[in-house]
């Protein structure tokens, strides 16, 4: 089974548990502000790859994957848009006992989705804004979607970590955030939260393809805002990343 990468990381360790040979698959139908990767953007870009072949390459790195508790995890871009793909990759790995995880954006029919969860164990689920004006305006998509596929992971069982990029001025707003707290509480399956502070690292790739980087003036937010936006996630009991260190 063909699909089109856009590049791999053999031992990556911020991804999901663990040490992880990360696929990140090419094309995506958002377009966030902070993207790192607009390369990935385009369905026809990347290089096509073999199932058959990668799974020989993630197989090497299973003594690593084994003592460190990780797997493989298939980001992007977007990874739904190649469901088959990704569901063939996972079942190859499912067959050698290698512990899978997908990191989506949730914008996807779940009908799509479905014969891929049924090899994942674990979604990496960006929620980019609880305000869905601001959630249009940051990636160009609607809110609802990614909501619809929460719940649905929620409905399956399948735990889930929720991302959440601060950004200043974009996604700070203490009540958006407290909103989305509140929500989360009505899901049983999250496991993890982990807030990301906005930097800038993917700008010089918006420059070399030509593209309007619209956070050139926004900074990394301050210790302080990251501290308060986890401590909205504690206050409600949810499993938020760093809540010791607060
Ligand atoms: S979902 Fe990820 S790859 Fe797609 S535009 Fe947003 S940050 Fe970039």
């Amino acid at each position: 089974m063909l699909g089109r990468i856009h590049s791999i990381e053999t031992c990556g360790t911020v991804d999901g548990p663990g040490i992880r040979f990360i696929l990140f698959t090419q094309g995506c139908p958002l377009r966030c502000q902070y993207c790192h990767n607009p390369d990935s953007w385009k369905v026809q870009g990347g290089e096509e790859m073999d199932t058959e072949k990668l799974i020989k390459d993630v197989i090497k790195y299973k003594p690593y994957m084994r003592n460190s508790g990780g797997g493989i995890t298939i980001s992007g871009g977007e990874p739904l848009l190649q469901p088959d793909f990704v569901q063939d990759m996972f079942k190859k790995c499912k067959d050698e006992g290698i512990h899978t995880c997908l990191d989506t954006s949730g914008f996807v029919k779940l009908n799509v989705a479905d014969p891929v969860l049924d090899y994942t164990d674990l979604v990496l689920l960006d929620i980019k804004s609880y305000n869905p004006d601001v959630f249009k305006d940051l990636t160009g998509i609607p809110l609802d979607p990614t909501l619809a596929f929460a719940e649905h992971l929620n409905e399956r069982g399948i735990p889930v970590w929720i991302r959440y990029v601060l950004v200043p001025n974009l996604t700070d707003n203490l009540d958006d955030i407290e909103e989305l707290a509140k929500y989360l509480t009505t899901l049983k399956n999250v496991e993890r939260i982990d807030i990301l502070p906005f930097h800038k690292m993917g700008e010089f790739k918006w420059e070399e393809l030509g593209y309007d980087y619209k956070l050139k003036d926004t900074q990394s937010p301050e210790k302080e805002l990251v501290d308060q936006a986890k401590t909205i996630f504690k206050n409600h009991k949810l499993p938020i990343f760093g809540a010791d260190k607060l």
